[in-house]
């Protein structure tokens, strides 16, 4: 195996990270490029062993970091996204053939994403403190006693962060910034389909002074060092974001030392178009869910329309629908890249063709396109309790149905086990508010669509998670709050 691959003229290295050395397994994987189906190198093959070494290097390296003062460790995660910015070209190209999601994306959007996501905890971290507050300070008979209480976020000890294929990076970094930030130590397990730049992020943070231990990084099969990582019993957080069926396995695992855990999950989020709504823009909203060739779990993959626009919606859809272009992500004027894995595009077409021969009719694609890829698909008539309406695709595949009225559009948005996101177009505000407090979703877009602000909680309803992330929320996750009631009464230092 060689320990260093090129990938799109970029080094990087195949072995594990584990307390600030390379480490190397003695199986590998094979990491095959979705733009060609090239295989871009071999990576080590991560086994319980060095899933056990990568959490004991963890746990060592706690106490040292833990005990580091805020603004040092905000200094070197600011260090490290100077790191992310200074190659934010090498990380653009070798994610891009990595998992086949745009390059320009990459450039543009995700990779400065991915140092801001340090550069926002590092801030937060600093404005993270709670006034002291009185007990009972208003009177009353409880009152005047002049207890305080103080609140302090205490970093927690090693935490798991485990990690899906479609947005590698900027996944990871939501959850490692926040840990480190937090004064926790972490090993981080990537998806094996898309392990390479995990591995850039290794380097990275070593070259940015993070000392080591602090950050780890293992490769390898999820069934294969999954359970080795969540049922440890010196880690104290796992965060996951995948698939629901993988979660539910976590959970069990972490539970035999209830160890903590935050989920994001999968999504079958809707976009309600009423008939009061800028068409246009709805249209664009609609259009926009192919992004990623649909491999993102916020997607709002179900259209519900206002039954007397449904027509024309779906002709401008359409319309538009058929001037995007797919092809190689590398490509500036690309809009649908590849699908990850030639199992995942079975999946989807498997989706597909047992919904048409269900009834459902393609509007538009329907099928595969060369290549890995699918060509983007819009499904009418479906009925609502069928799986293609129910079950993430996970792929450039949509659904239109109709509704009649406010009523019937929240039911149907509302009726399925997932509440990851909602998305509303409508040109009444009232109505913007009335629904959007009827919906069941972590985050709800009135007109727009994957806004993310750091400082705002993101996670799911139902099955599409547990817990949290972003702002306080995630150092309420990565940190034991604590709180510290004092009396007034019983210092004997009265100097
Ligand atoms: P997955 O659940 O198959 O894998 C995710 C990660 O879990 C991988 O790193 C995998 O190796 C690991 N894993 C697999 N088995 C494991 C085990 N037994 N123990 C521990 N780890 C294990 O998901 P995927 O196919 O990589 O990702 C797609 C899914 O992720 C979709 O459902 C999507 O909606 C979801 N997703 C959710 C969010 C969110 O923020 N809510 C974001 C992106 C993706």
């Amino acid at each position: 195996m060689a320990d260093k691959i090129a990938v799109g003229g970029v080094s990087v290295d195949t072995r594990h990270w584990i307390g600030g050395r390379r480490v190397a397994s003695s199986g590998t994987f094979p990491d095959v490029s979705p733009i060609d189906g090239t295989t871009l190198g071999e990576i080590s093959r991560g086994t319980p062993k060095e899933a056990a070494s990568a959490v004991a290097a963890a746990k060592a390296a706690f106490p040292a970091w833990a005990a580091t003062p805020r603004a040092e460790r905000a200094r070197i995660l600011h260090a490290i996204a100077d790191g992310v910015e200074k190659r934010l070209e090498e990380l653009a190209i070798v994610e891009t053939t990595d998992n086949g999601a745009l390059l320009r994306s990459h450039r543009r959007g995700v990779m400065p994403r991915v140092a801001h996501n340090f550069r926002f905890f590092a801030d937060w971290l600093l404005s993270l403190d709670h006034d002291d507050f009185d007990t009972f300070p208003s009177g009353g008979s409880a009152a005047g006693r002049g207890h305080t209480n103080h609140v302090s976020w205490d970093p927690a000890g090693p935490c798991v962060l485990i990690t899906p294929w479609n947005a590698p990076l900027m996944l990871a970094t939501w959850k490692v910034a926040p840990a480190l930030a937090a004064g926790d130590t972490v090993v981080l397990k990537p998806a094996e389909w898309s392990p390479l730049t995990a591995s850039l992020l290794a380097d990275i943070a070593a070259e940015a002074g993070l000392p080591a231990g602090v950050l780890n990084v293992v490769q390898g099969y999820g069934a294969e060092i999954g359970d080795a990582l969540t049922s440890h019993p010196d880690v104290r957080r796992i965060s996951f974001t995948g698939s629901v069926p993988t979660a539910q396995r976590i959970a069990a695992s972490a539970a035999a030392n209830l160890t903590p855990l935050s989920l994001e999950l999968g999504g079958k989020s809707p976009l309600l178009v009423f008939a009061d709504a800028d068409l246009e823009l709805a249209v664009d909203l609609a259009v926009e869910q192919y992004d990623n060739a649909g491999q993102v779990c916020l997607a709002a993959t179900r259209i519900l329309v206002e039954e007397p626009v449904a027509e024309e919606f779906t002709r401008r859809f359409t319309e538009k629908a058929a001037r995007l272009t797919q092809g190689d992500p590398r490509d500036a004027a690309t809009d649908v890249g590849p699908n990850i894995h030639p199992r995942q595009l079975e999946k989807i077409d498997g989706f597909v063709q047992r919904a048409v021969a269900a009834g459902a009719r393609a509007v538009i694609g329907g099928h595969r396109s060369d290549g890995q890829y699918y060509a983007p698909t819009l499904l009418t008539d479906v009925a609502q309790d069928s799986e293609i309406v129910q079950e993430e695709v996970f792929g450039p595949v949509l659904t239109l149905q109709t509704f009649a009225d406010e009523d019937e559009a929240v039911r149907l948005a509302n009726d399925t086990r997932f509440g990851l996101a909602a998305t509303v177009a409508t040109g009444d505000q009232a109505r913007a508010d009335r629904v959007g407090a009827r919906l069941v979703a972590g985050t709800v877009w009135v007109n727009c669509f994957f806004v993310r602000d750091l400082q705002a909680p993101f996670g799911g309803s139902r099955q599409s998670g547990v817990g949290r992330e972003g702002g306080t929320w995630s150092f309420d996750f990565y940190c034991d709050l604590k709180n510290t009631v004092t009396a007034p009464k019983g210092w004997t230092d009265h100097g």
